[in-house]
């Protein structure tokens, strides 16, 4: 705002200082009341196979059903809950939650998916991340190898040695990571062979236009290539036609998620993806 506004006046600066002072404590006590209502609900978006169009797996999304407001999307609050450490017990519930509908899906009959969910700095920092995924997995019934965690390359990089050793102790589980908003960080290639990682997730900016922006092709066709023969998984964020879904399996991307399949959706309309599209890829199992 400030560099907006090229600091123009000392009044407006203070002024907007002040606000935003304001609404971050008004927003951290609102974020407080919501997590003692039961104000957070999971939407859940689905990771599809692209060889067989089968969902393989779905990611934990939260959302924020305030009663005057309504749906407030996480843009708007995961930055002041992950400065006032609130993130940490609204991600525990995420975990929680989604853990519990993966569990259920399975009970209910549907072959098993694996269950992303995302991270935050804060989180991933917390010397008891792993006693409570842990504890989480223990609680809901899960087998590890059905969760998958999102990370950041910025998470990884900014203590490298210590998000190791994490990431280490998190797969010697069994759980599984992925790279949430590839290419966009600074990663070093070096370094992504020493983290034990899964899968990289192609940011959606670089797959938007990847049909008419030969520069976007290229990064996108670059980082398949690059995960391939490194053994990971590879998955494009933010698929919505059907022509970039063509080039990407052209290219031999392994995985897409978005509007073209389905926005992220609450419980009962995953459920029904599940069933229209189904559950757990064969050519994987054949593989
Ligand atoms: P993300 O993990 O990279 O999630 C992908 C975002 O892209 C989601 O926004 C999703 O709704 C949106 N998206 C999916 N497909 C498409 C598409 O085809 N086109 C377009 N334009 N957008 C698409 P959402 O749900 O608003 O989440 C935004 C970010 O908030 C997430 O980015 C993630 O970083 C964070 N976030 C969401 N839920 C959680 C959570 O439970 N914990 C933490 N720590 N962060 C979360
Ligand atoms: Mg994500
Ligand atoms: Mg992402
Ligand atoms: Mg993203």
């Amino acid at each position: 705002r400030a560099r907006e506004e090229g600091g123009r006046t000392l009044h407006y600066f203070s002024a907007s200082m002040n606000s935003r002072a304001f609404q971050k404590v008004s927003m951290e006590k609102a974020l407080e009341k919501a997590l003692a209502d039961q104000q957070f609900e999971v939407f859940y978006q689905p990771k599809v196979q692209i060889a067989d169009e089968r969902i393989v797996g779905m990611e934990a999304l939260v959302r924020w059903r305030h009663p005057e407001m309504g749906l407030v999307s996480p843009a708007q609050f995961i930055p002041v809950a992950e400065e006032t450490g609130l993130i940490v017990d609204i991600g525990r519930w995420v975990l929680e939650q989604s853990c519990r509908d993966t569990v259920q899906w399975q009970k209910d009959g549907f072959d098993p998916i694996v269950m992303a969910v995302n991270l935050s700095p804060r989180q991933f920092r917390d010397p008891k991340l792993l006693e409570d995924v842990l504890a989480t997995l223990e609680a809901t019934g899960l087998d590890p190898q059905y969760l998958e965690l999102e990370l950041t390359e910025s998470m990884l990089m900014e203590n490298a040695e210590e998000a190791v050793k994490m990431l280490r102790k998190l797969k010697d589980r069994g759980i599984h990571i992925s790279i949430d908003d590839f290419g966009t960080g600074y990663s070093s290639l070096s370094y992504l062979k020493r983290f034990p990682i899964d899968a990289l997730k192609i940011d959606r900016s670089f797959i938007n236009e990847v049909n008419t922006n030969p520069d976007d092709a290229s990064i996108a066709t670059s980082i398949i290539l690059m995960g391939r023969s490194l053994r990971l998984k590879v998955i494009a964020e933010g698929v919505e036609t059907r022509n970039q879904l063509s080039f990407l399996r052209v290219m031999q991307c392994d995985q897409v998620q978005g509007y073209l399949f389905s926005p992220p959706v609450p419980e009962p309309k995953a459920r029904e993806l599940l069933v229209s599209l189904g559950a757990g890829g064969t050519s994987q199992k054949v593989a």
